[in-house]
């Protein structure tokens, strides 16, 4: 199984559906097959009973569940069909875990968070991953995983346990990769680049267990060059492992702007794909 996670730093609503359904893209027009998971850790089991003033619309899948806008998104982007098991909350999750417990499935047992929480969020993903979400009827090749809201909320925690716990088995896996997007936020202020945020957001996933692949950085205009090395230096990570994400005039050019900054080439290396022979997509 490969995955390519994408998180949150800073605040929410810097545009991680937007960079996860890009990264998608990217990959499609490589020829691979692409799936994709919303990770909402609210306890609402679906959005269908969220006021659309404070998450937007609630989109509605073919099989009839209603869910976060990022599926609509994913399946814009990706022309795939997903289903509503696409869209993990805490309500979802802790809902099949007590049905379980109360059929006795864990009898004589403490159900707690860590395991029983954390493995059943590894099994969903796992499951769900190879579901085919096209006419083809083939397992997806690369499973995309967005994780809503931002790492170090108390409500996201088990989901980024659970995560690290996978990064861990798949990168043991010969057959299988992760690799971790973090999107962070670039603010202007008096003219000056400000890395700092950034800095913290990346020590908080560190010390959650995350390792960050690649920074994406978003900001209102095109960053200084020095402020890229500078946000490298300070996380540990290469210089090629930051990409600025400015604001463009529609979403459908950030695949581009992600292209252009060589997304694509680090993402099939690092997940192990760049050695195959793989037939160009038409999307
Ligand atoms: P998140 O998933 O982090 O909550 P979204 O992907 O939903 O954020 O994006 C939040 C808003 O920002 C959306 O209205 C989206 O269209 C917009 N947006 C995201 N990335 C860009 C970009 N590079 N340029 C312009 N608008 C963007």
């Amino acid at each position: 199984m490969r995955v390519v996670l994408v998180s949150g730093g800073v605040i929410s609503g810097i545009g991680k559906g937007i960079i996860a359904s890009s990264a998608g893209l990217l990959l499609k027009t490589s020829g691979l097959k692409v799936t994709a998971i919303k990770i909402d850790p609210y306890l609402n089991v679906d959005a269908g009973t969220l006021g659309p003033l404070e998450h937007g619309e609630c989109f509605v899948l073919a099989d009839g569940g209603e869910c976060d806008l990022d599926l609509g998104n994913y399946e814009r982007y990706l022309g795939i069909t997903l289903t509503s098991d696409n869209n993990i909350t805490t309500g979802k999750i802790y809902q099949s875990v007590i049905a379980r417990e109360r059929k006795g499935d864990y009898l004589g047992r403490t159900v707690q968070v860590v395991p029983h929480i954390t493995d059943a969020i590894q099994e969903w993903i796992t499951r769900v991953a190879q579901i085919p979400v096209d006419d083809s009827g083939d397992a997806p090749d690369v499973c995309i995983i967005e994780l809503g809201g931002t790492v170090g909320d108390i409500e996201s925690a088990p989901f980024v346990e659970a995560l690290v716990q996978l990064r861990h088995k798949l990168t043991k896996d010969p057959n299988s990769s992760f690799f971790n997007i973090h999107v962070s936020y670039v603010p202007l202020i008096h003219g000056e680049e400000k890395t700092k945020p950034t800095q913290h957001a990346i020590k908080t996933m560190r010390s959650a267990g995350l390792i960050p692949d690649l920074i994406a950085c978003r900001c209102d205009a095109s960053l200084d060059d020095a402020t890229v090395r500078k946000i490298a230096s300070s996380c540990q990570v290469d210089y090629e492992q930051v990409l600025g994400v400015h604001d463009m005039e529609t979403i459908y050019q950030v695949p581009l702007l992600l292209h252009d900054e060589g997304l694509l080439q680090q993402l099939l290396k690092k997940l192990g794909l760049d050695k195959l022979t793989l037939q160009p997509a038409q999307v």
